[in-house]
C-alpha cells in the first residue's frame, strides 16, 4: 500500500490498523491517518484491536497504583506545569514520613500493592532522606512495589534508591524531539540529560516508565512519530500518556489543551506497538471528560492511579487546573473506581501488577 493511497482513502483505515498490529510498527503517514480520520467505525476498530492485544497479555485485569504527592516544591520551570518554581501563587508543602506511611497504610487497606511517590524536583530530599523513607516503606510493606517519580537525579542517587528498595521509576521523556523539548522547557533544562536518566534507570534494574502529554504546544504528528519510535526502541515497562491541560500562572496558560479523542487514539496505537506495556488511564484524561478513564481502559489502558495524598494537599499539588478527585477519601475513591472499571467489563485487582 503506497503512502499516498493511505492518505486518500478513509476506507483503508482498518487495513492500516491491521497492518500496524501485525508489524508492531507504524509509518508516519499511517499515524497521520489514524489521528486524522473522522470515520467513527474505524476508530472503534482501532480501540477494539488495542483491547484485544491488552487482553492477550493482561486478561481483563486493571491494576491500581496508589499515588502519594509528597512534595509540591520544584526547582524546575517546565513551561507547562503548575508546580514550576516561578509560580509564586501556589502554596508549597512537604508531607512528613509519618504522614506518607499513613497514606500507604490506608492504600494497603484498600487493596493497593503499588505506591507511587511523586513530587516536584525538591532538593530537600537528599539521598539520605529519600532512601530512609523508601527503606521504611519497604520494611513495612514487603509485598508492595515502590515506584518513584521525583525527576532527574544523578545515577548514583538512582542506585542508592534502588538499593533502599525502590522497584520502579516514572520519568516521562515528555517529547522525543529535541526541538520540541526546547519549546516545552526553559534553556536550563536538557533533553540529553532526561534521556540519560532514563537509560541510567534501565541499567540499574528499575522497571521504567516513560511517556508524554498529548496536544502540548508545538506538538505535531512528526514529533508524536518520534515519541512512538522512542517507545518502540526503548520499550519502557510503563508509559504515561495524558492530555496537556492549560494551567494558570504558566507560560502556556492561554494555549489550547489536548483532547481526550487524540489521547485515546494514541493509547491504542501504543498498545499495538508495545503490547506488554503497562498503560495508565490517567487522571488528566478523567479531568477532561467524566468518563475519560473508562474510555482509556476501553482504548487499551490497564492501570489506574487513585490519589492517596491527604485531601488538603491534593488541591495544592496543582500540576494542572481542573484536576478531579480532590475531595474524596480513599475508600470512596476505591469503590468509585471499582464501579467505573466494572462498567467497562474489566476487573480492578489487588496485585503488584508487574510488567509481564
Ligand atoms: N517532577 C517529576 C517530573 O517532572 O518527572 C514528577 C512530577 S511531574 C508533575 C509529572 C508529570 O506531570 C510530568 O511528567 C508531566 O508530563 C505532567 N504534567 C505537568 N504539567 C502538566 C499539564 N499542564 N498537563 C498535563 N500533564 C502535565
Ligand atoms: Fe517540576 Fe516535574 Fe512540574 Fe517540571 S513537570 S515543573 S520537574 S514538577
Amino acid at each position: 500500500m503506497s503512502d499516498s493511497h493511505i492518505l486518500r482513502n478513509d476506507a483503508d483505515v482498518r487495513a492500516v490498523v491491521d497492518n500496524v498490529c501485525e508489524r508492531g510498527d507504524i509509518a508516519l503517514p499511517e499515524l497521520d491517518l489514524l489521528l486524522r480520520t473522522d470515520d467513527r467505525p474505524s476508530v472503534e476498530y482501532l480501540h477494539a484491536k488495542a483491547r484485544e492485544v491488552a487482553q492477550s497479555v493482561y486478561g481483563k485485569q486493571v491494576y491500581m497504583r496508589g499515588l502519594i504527592e509528597f512534595s509540591s516544591h520544584c526547582r524546575n520551570n517546565c513551561n507547562y506545569c503548575g508546580l514550576r518554581r516561578a509560580n509564586r501563587g501556589l502554596p508549597r508543602y512537604r508531607l512528613t514520613d509519618e504522614v506518607i506511611l499513613q497514606c500507604c497504610r490506608q492504600g494497603y487497606e484498600c487493596g493497593m500493592r503499588t505506591f507511587v511517590l511523586q513530587s516536584g524536583e525538591d532538593a530537600y530530599y537528599t539521598d539520605e532522606r529519600l532512601c530512609r523513607l523508601v527503606g521504611r516503606i519497604r520494611a513495612e510493606f514487603p509485598d508492595c512495589a515502590i515506584t518513584l517519580s521525583v525527576g532527574e537525579r544523578p545515577r548514583e542517587s538512582y542506585r542508592a534508591l534502588r538499593d533502599a528498595g525502590a522497584d520502579r521509576y516514572l520519568l516521562r521523556h515528555e517529547t522525543a524531539d529535541r526541538h520540541h523539548y526546547g519549546v516545552l522547557h526553559p534553556g536550563e533544562m536538557s533533553f540529553d540529560r532526561r534521556m540519560q536518566c532514563l537509560h541510567d534507570l534501565r541499567d540499574l534494574g528499575y522497571q521504567v516508565g516513560a511517556g508524554f502529554m498529548t496536544g502540548s504546544p508545538g506538538q505535531t504528528t512528526a514529533t508524536l512519530f518520534s515519541d512512538l519510535q522512542f517507545i518502540k526502541s526503548f520499550k519502557p515497562e510503563m508509559c504515561g500518556i495524558g492530555p496537556f491541560i492549560a494551567t494558570r500562572n504558566t507560560p502556556f496558560a492561554q494555549e489550547p489543551s489536548g483532547t481526550v479523542e487524540m489521547t485515546l487514539r494514541l493509547l491504542s496505537i501504543i498498545r499495538l506497538l508495545h503490547p506488554h506495556v503497562l498503560l495508565p488511564a490517567t487522571t488528566a484524561l478523567g479531568s477532561l471528560n467524566p468518563f475519560g478513564r473508562e474510555l482509556g481502559i476501553k482504548a487499551g489502558a490497564n492501570v489506574v492511579m487513585p490519589n492517596l495524598s491527604p485531601e488538603v494537599n491534593r488541591r495544592q499539588y496543582n500540576i494542572y487546573d481542573g484536576k478531579i478527585c480532590l475531595g474524596d477519601d480513599i475508600t470512596h475513591c476505591r469503590s468509585c473506581l471499582e464501579q467505573r472499571i466494572r462498567s467497562t467489563g474489566y476487573e480492578l485487582v489487588v496485585a503488584r501488577g508487574d510488567f509481564k
